[in-house]
């Protein structure tokens, strides 16, 4: 009779000692999740801010490979262009490269009669299919294009904008879209931390250079407030941020283009809400009113639901004939 209240009380202890491992489990399993998708959550966050992390380190040498090839062969991304450099030459930091390096990968991105990169998916069959390091953009995994739909397709994009200068114009490429910068402007925390990652992209030009219309479309800003072509610096108090400023949705995508820093009183006497603007028309000229180092042109884009576009995905730049001054 002992002998077998003890059995009983042996396997109620069994199975309760079982019990509780198997909640420990369950709570060390839930743990490690939750662990696991902030960091996905970060990374996300991180590259749709950023598009690569850190990309200050590549910045520099990016854009001079961009200035030097806009025009001949179109446009790669960074992001791009750095993945493809690891992927090809195994390394983490492609800033080791030669600049020859660098415009190599750059035409092997292209496709050289549309003006575009070669879709991402084409490009993935090219490099080793099993490079893959977490510090690395992966553009190769089907998360990751998923949820840059929009850019990276599979298909080329149809390119409903131009260039907002002439090609002809003395113009460089001073930063870049989404760019990290730690430009301290004397704001708050929270608002250095909304400036942190560039809006647009920054065309340096000499002052009063004409800048056209990228696109069809309505006049939904003009605002002149700066009359004097000083920067920043120059400026009394109280300090004009914003300068002068154009925005035009555009009829093909309902996309928003702003041109920033434009010159005082420069605006065409089309510039007025409302107004239908057509592409390639001459909308104002080229400034540096507002929180501005040098006369450039600032040209960003926003999704009419208001996400951060990369002008330079939807420019042809091939065309260069409907100038309209
Ligand atoms: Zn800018």
């Amino acid at each position: 009779m002992k002998k077998l209240l003890k059995a009983k009380i042996f396997v109620v202890l069994l199975f309760l000692s079982f019990f509780f491992f198997l909640i420990i489990c369950i709570l060390a399993i839930m743990g490690y999740t939750i662990g696991n998708d902030s960091v996905a959550q970060t990374s996300v966050i991180l590259k749709k801010q950023s598009y690569l992390e850190n990309n200050d380190l590549y910045a520099e040498k990016y854009r001079s490979t961009l200035n030097k090839l806009l025009f001949d062969y179109g446009y790669v991304s960074m992001e791009r262009l750095v993945w493809y450099l690891q992927a090809t030459n195994n390394i983490a930091d492609p800033n080791t490269l030669s600049d020859d390096i660098w415009e190599k990968a750059y035409i092997e991105n292209i496709d050289e009669d549309e003006k575009q990169m070669i879709p991402t998916s084409d490009m993935c069959e090219k490099v080793d299919s099993d490079f893959n390091d977490e510090n690395f953009v992966d553009l190769c995994n089907p998360d990751y294009i998923a949820e840059h739909n929009l850019i990276y397709t599979n298909t080329y994009m149809n390119l409903p904008y131009i260039f907002p200068l002439k090609h002809d114009t003395l113009s460089s490429i001073t930063s870049m879209v989404n760019e990290k910068r730690d430009i301290d402007l004397g704001l708050s925390d929270e608002e250095q931390e909304s400036v942190n990652f560039h809006s647009g992209w920054d065309l340096s030009s000499s002052a009063e250079t004409n800048v056209y219309s990228i696109c069809d479309g309505t006049v939904t800003s003009v605002n002149f407030t700066q009359d004097e072509n000083i920067t920043f610096d120059e400026q009394t108090e109280p300090k004009n941020k914003v300068g002068n400023i154009i925005k035009i949705q555009c009829s093909s995508t309902n996309d928003i283009v702003t041109y920033a820093h434009l010159y005082p009183n420069s605006a065409s006497e089309n510039m007025v809400m409302g107004n239908f603007v057509s592409k390639g028309e001459f909308i104002a000229k080229v400034g540096t009113t507002g929180q501005s180092t040098g006369n450039h042109l600032h040209l960003e884009i926003n999704s009419d639901s208001g996400i951060r576009l990369d002008a330079f995905y939807f420019i042809d730049f091939t065309e260069n004939s409907i100038y309209k001054d």
